[in-house]
């Protein structure tokens, strides 16, 4: 078990950040739940999380502003008093074919899905280089390895989030600082509630879904246990991209 560490939690109000923070707190860790305006989502998300007997907080701003994020880290770090886990995990999707593309809907998911990953990562570096321990997971995409017409922005912020990651494994590895991606297929949560999942699910090797448990799990797996793993971006996609 974790004792009385920290992981903070972009996106933890709904869907699969909020799956993450369940599992991560199972495992002992306080959760710091990120979120930017759902506020019944992410009460429910805090209270389910104290009912697993951990320390649990709502931290309410937009990742896409850097200085929002560097203060919500200080407030963090001041109640918490560590971060040993980051996981970048909020993001949009704002899709269109690349032709009629506007620079607004390029530059919403960049900055949300993409930049949200440096503002958050940077505000915590100095903690984790002073306490020689850390690990950030980067929630990427399937769409980020492959890429996927009509999702030029996203595909583009996720594929940046693989980049980031193998650079920041590699720069902070002797700081004992883990940096991860995973890179989930198809999860059934709000951001893919309207689209044609029997369609889609044709053409999944395991011919179904993923829960936002199955990307939490690998989350647990890389965070907590898997102290040897760096650099690396992990397929949970039911095996549509091998
Ligand atoms: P979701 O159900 O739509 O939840 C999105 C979460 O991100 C919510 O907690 C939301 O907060 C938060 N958020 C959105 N914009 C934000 C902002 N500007 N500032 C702070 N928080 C913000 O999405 P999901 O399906 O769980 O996806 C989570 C991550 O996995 C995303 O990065 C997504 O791209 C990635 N992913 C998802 C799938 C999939 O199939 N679902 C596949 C591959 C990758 P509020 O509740 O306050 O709005």
């Amino acid at each position: 078990m974790a004792d009385n560490k920290t992981a903070i939690v972009t996106g933890a109000s709904r869907g699969i950040g909020k799956a993450c923070a369940i599992e991560l707190a199972k495992a002992g860790y306080n959760i710091a739940v990120c979120y930017a305006g759902n506020d019944e989502a992410s009460a429910k998300t805090i209270e389910e999380l104290k009912s697993i007997g951990v320390k649990a907080k709502a931290y309410k701003f937009n990742v896409a502003d850097k200085e929002a994020c560097s203060k919500a880290v200080e407030e963090i770090l001041t109640d918490f008093g560590s971060v040993e886990i980051l996981v970048n995990n909020a993001g949009i999707t704002r899709d269109g074919l690349f032709m009629r593309m506007s620079s607004e809907n390029w530059e919403a998911v960049i900055n949300t899905n993409l930049n949200s990953a440096f503002y958050m990562s940077n505000a915590v570096i100095k903690t984790m280089v002073k306490q020689r321990s850390g690990c950030i997971i980067n929630m990427s995409s399937i769409v980020g390895v492959m890429g996927n017409a009509g999702q030029a922005n996203y595909s583009a912020a996720k594929a940046g989030l693989i980049g980031l990651t193998k650079s920041l494994a590699k720069e902070l590895g002797s700081r004992n600082i883990r940096v991860n991606a995973i890179a989930p297929g198809f999860i059934q949560t709000d951001m893919t509630k309207d689209l044609d999942t029997e369609k889609i699910t044709e053409h999944i090797p395991l011919k179904r879904l993923g829960q936002p448990e199955d990307i939490a799990k690998t989350v647990k797996f890389l965070a907590h246990d898997a102290l040897y793993i760096t650099g690396q971006v992990i397929g949970v996609d039911g095996g549509l991209v091998v």
